[in-house]
Formats: structure tokens, C-alpha cells, sequence
């Protein structure tokens, strides 16, 4: 016993689990890895009974049709591997949902993909797409995901700084990182952690300079439903951007229902079959009975899609009123489930310690945006936290009472 506990702790673990974690900002000095920000602070929330508005999640059920048919699914023995492509009901689904929201005619047999949630889209398409050495370009802060994948696929990562307080980037600055050496250009639009939008001159900056660099574009959609009074503008529907660009997005967002893990992406073909290469060794295939039930959500009327948005919308206003009472200085997403608060006015410029601190200040959990940032922009970021306003009206009411109490020091 004692043997084998000396054995086990003199084996080096060499892999790629360290590019992974170090890419993601979790690997410590001494050599171990941090959980996840979203995982630290849920489990802060669930430790203490603070309300939860770090980790983005809804609090409620997505559409109960879209539940029943995958209990119904389940009944009818929907309960063996699908195709590895995805189920033709699910991706026959996806295409008239290009088709119907954005013009978009994608052919559902060989220019889309059903993966489990957008993660693994992404994953599989970073380390199909790259070789080591390739730089990529995403703006920063960035979900801690792309990092991750960039690291594991042995690339190099470069930002352009998303700045308070519209989070919209220099187009200047964004032309002076992408070059020759850039294989992707990640966009995530609209934007997590910051809530930005971007206009359409900034998306067809990338598009021409995805074309003068000969780089793939690769966007993550999935708060693609949730624009508040300004429509989304899918990359791929700009001219000249279709033939390099992967799109990604997922049940989760817009349906509620994260935990299910259903996604999908969209490329022309010849790029797809490169990312099933990687993909179907990654879960080769997942969620048999969801998808068919995700196929019933994405054939919803254009009504219930603008209920979301609306919906999000009026508690993105509870939150935003929420926080500027109680002391922040908070920019007003345009998009996504996320806003963001500077602490600055409250005398706290530090906000990961403040997150820390704030169950037992306010009995809020929320997660500070330095998270989301390379090591050289952290102190940059630091006094700036990230409110989910994903939930129940009543609970944002809650939360934001409990933050009014929240003195400035
Ligand atoms: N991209 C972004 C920007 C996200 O916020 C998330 C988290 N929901 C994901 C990807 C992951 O999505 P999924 O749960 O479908 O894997
Ligand atoms: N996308 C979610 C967020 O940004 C978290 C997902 C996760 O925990 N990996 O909060």
C-alpha cells in the first residue's frame, strides 16, 4: 500500500492537461489546477445559501412541448447512438431555423453538425482547425473555454480588449493582432461575459481580415435569441464570410435547458467533415432522445423566440436597476444573460476578493470578470464582477435588496 502510494506520487503526469489548464488561467504556481470559476462559485453559493448569480443558468424549465417530446422520445426506444452527424429530424430542424432567421440555405446532410452543447463544437473545431504554433485571435475577456481549447491544441492566443463601457472593440487594435501567423479568429456575439453586440462594421472588419489573412472565422452564437432591441447578425451571413466561417450554438440558451448539452454547427461541407474527424472521437455521438425534442423547440413560432428575448430583456432592467441602486457602475447589455459591475464607486477594486465576500456581505454570488482575462489584463479587469440575470424575476428582486444593503467602504 504504502509502495504503491510512493509510486503513484513519484509518476510524472506529462500531457496536455497543463497547456489545458494554463490556457483556461487555472493553473497554480505549484503546479495544480483550479476548478472553474462557474464550478467555484456555484459551490460558494450552494455553501453559504447565497443567491446565485455567478454561474449562467436558468431557474426555470425551457418550453414544456419541447420536455414532453423527450419523454416522449424516451417511451418510443429513441435510446441508442444517433448518427454521427446527428439525427436527421434535428439537423433537418437546424437548417430551417438558418433558413428562417437569417436567409442562411445550409444543407442539413453535409453542412451541419449536432454535438453535445457548443463546448464540444468548439473543442472539436480548435483542435481540428489548428496546428501548434497557429495564433488565435478572440477578444478578451473570453469564456474560459477558448483558452482552454486553444492551449490543448497547442495554440497561440492572442486579444483584443473589449473596454467598459460599451465592451466594443478598436477596430485599430483588432487590425494590428490579426496577421499572417493567424490561423481563427473566435468571436462570441453576443458576448458572454460582457454582454456586447457587435454592429455589422465590425463583423465585416473581421471578414476582410479572416480573407487578407487566410484564417478561419469560428463564432459562438449561443445567446443568439437573446438581443435586446437590436438584431443578431450571424458572421456567416455576410458576403464572402460563409466559405471560412464554423457557427456554433446550442439548445441551452434558448431553451433553457443547459443541462441537456445539445449543439450543433454550421460550415460548408469540406470544413464539417474536417471537425467530424476530431468530433466523433471526442463523444462520437450524444443525447439521442434530446435531439428529436430539440427539433420540436427550433420549429417554434417566431413568437416564442421573441418572447425569450423580451422576457430576458425585462430581467436584464430588474438586475441593471438593481445594481446602479445599490452602488455599481454598470454597463447595459445589449445581449446575453450577463452585466457587468464595476465595484470602483463602492470602494472595492478588487473584485474576485469582493466576489469571495459577497455571500457573507450581501448573500450574492456573482463572478469576477479578471476570470475571463489573460494574466497581463487582469489587474485591468480586476474591479469588475459579472451578474447573471438569468432567473426569476422575484429572485433578482431579492438579490438586488440584498445588494442595496451592500455599504461602500
Ligand atoms: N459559449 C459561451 C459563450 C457560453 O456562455 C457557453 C455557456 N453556456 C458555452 C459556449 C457552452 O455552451 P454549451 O453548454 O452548449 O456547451
Ligand atoms: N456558460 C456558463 C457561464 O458563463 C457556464 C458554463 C460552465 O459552467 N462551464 O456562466
Amino acid at each position: 500500500m504504502q509502495d504503491s502510494t510512493n509510486a503513484e506520487q513519484s509518476m510524472t503526469i506529462s500531457g496536455a492537461w497543463r497547456r489545458a489548464a494554463q490556457g483556461a488561467g487555472l493553473l497554480a504556481a505549484d503546479g495544480s489546477v483550479a476548478a472553474s470559476i462557474f464550478a467555484e462559485m456555484s459551490a460558494l453559493a450552494a455553501r453559504t445559501g447565497a443567491i446565485n448569480l455567478g454561474q449562467g443558468f436558468p431557474d426555470e424549465d425551457g418550453p414544456a412541448v419541447v420536455l414532453e417530446a423527450a419523454r416522449q422520445a424516451i417511451s418510443d426506444g429513441v435510446n441508442q447512438y444517433p448518427p454521427g452527424r446527428g439525427q436527421p429530424v434535428l439537423l433537418e430542424a437546424i437548417a430551417r431555423h438558418q433558413q428562417r432567421f437569417y436567409g442562411l440555405a445550409v444543407d442539413p446532410g453535409s453542412e451541419i453538425l449536432v454535438t453535445a452543447g457548443a463546448t464540444e463544437a468548439l473543442a472539436a473545431t480548435v483542435l481540428a482547425l489548428i496546428e501548434p504554433g497557429d495564433e488565435v485571435v478572440t477578444f478578451e475577456p473570453f469564456y474560459d473555454a477558448y483558452g482552454a481549447l486553444i492551449g490543448l491544441g497547442g495554440g497561440i492566443h492572442r486579444t483584443v480588449p473589449l473596454r467598459a463601457p460599451d465592451f466594443q472593440p478598436d477596430l485599430d487594435a483588432l487590425r494590428a493582432v490579426v496577421s499572417d501567423r493567424t490561423r481563427m479568429i473566435i468571436v462570441n456575439d453576443p458576448h458572454n461575459p460582457t454582454g456586447a453586440v457587435f454592429p455589422r462594421q465590425t463583423l465585416e472588419l473581421i471578414v476582410e481580415l479572416a480573407h487578407r489573412h487566410d484564417a478561419i472565422i469560428v463564432t459562438d452564437e449561443v445567446y443568439e435569441h437573446l438581443t435586446f432591441g437590436t438584431p443578431h447578425i450571424p458572421i456567416s451571413t455576410l458576403p464572402g464570410a460563409w466559405e471560412r466561417t464554423v457557427t456554433i450554438s446550442s439548445a441551452g440558451k434558448t431553451f433553457s435547458l443547459t443541462g441537456w448539452k445539445v449543439g450543433w454547427l454550421s460550415a460548408p461541407a469540406r470544413i464539417v467533415t474536417a471537425i467530424l474527424a476530431v468530433k466523433q472521437f471526442l463523444t462520437y455521438v450524444n443525447a439521442a432522445p434530446f435531439q428529436p425534442a430539440i427539433a420540436v423547440g427550433l420549429d417554434l413560432p417566431d413568437s416564442y423566440f421573441a418572447s425569450i428575448a423580451s422576457e430576458m430583456q425585462g430581467k436584464r432592467d430588474v438586475l441593471a436597476t438593481g445594481l446602479r441602486t445599490a452602488g455599481f457602475a454598470i454597463s447595459v447589455p445589449q445581449g446575453s444573460y450577463f452585466i457587468v459591475a464595476d465595484a470602483t464607486p463602492l470602494g472595492f477594486l478588487d473584485g474576485a476578493e469582493l466576489c469571495r465576500r459577497l455571500p457573507e456581505l450581501a448573500g450574492v454570488v456573482a463572478v469576477p470578470i479578471a476570470a475571463f482575462c489573460s494574466p497581463s489584463y487582469r489587474a485591468e479587469y480586476a474591479p469588475l464582477l459579472r451578474f447573471a440575470y438569468c432567473k426569476k424575476e422575484s429572485l433578482l428582486q431579492q438579490a438586488s435588496r440584498r445588494l442595496a444593503a451592500l455599504s461602500p467602504r
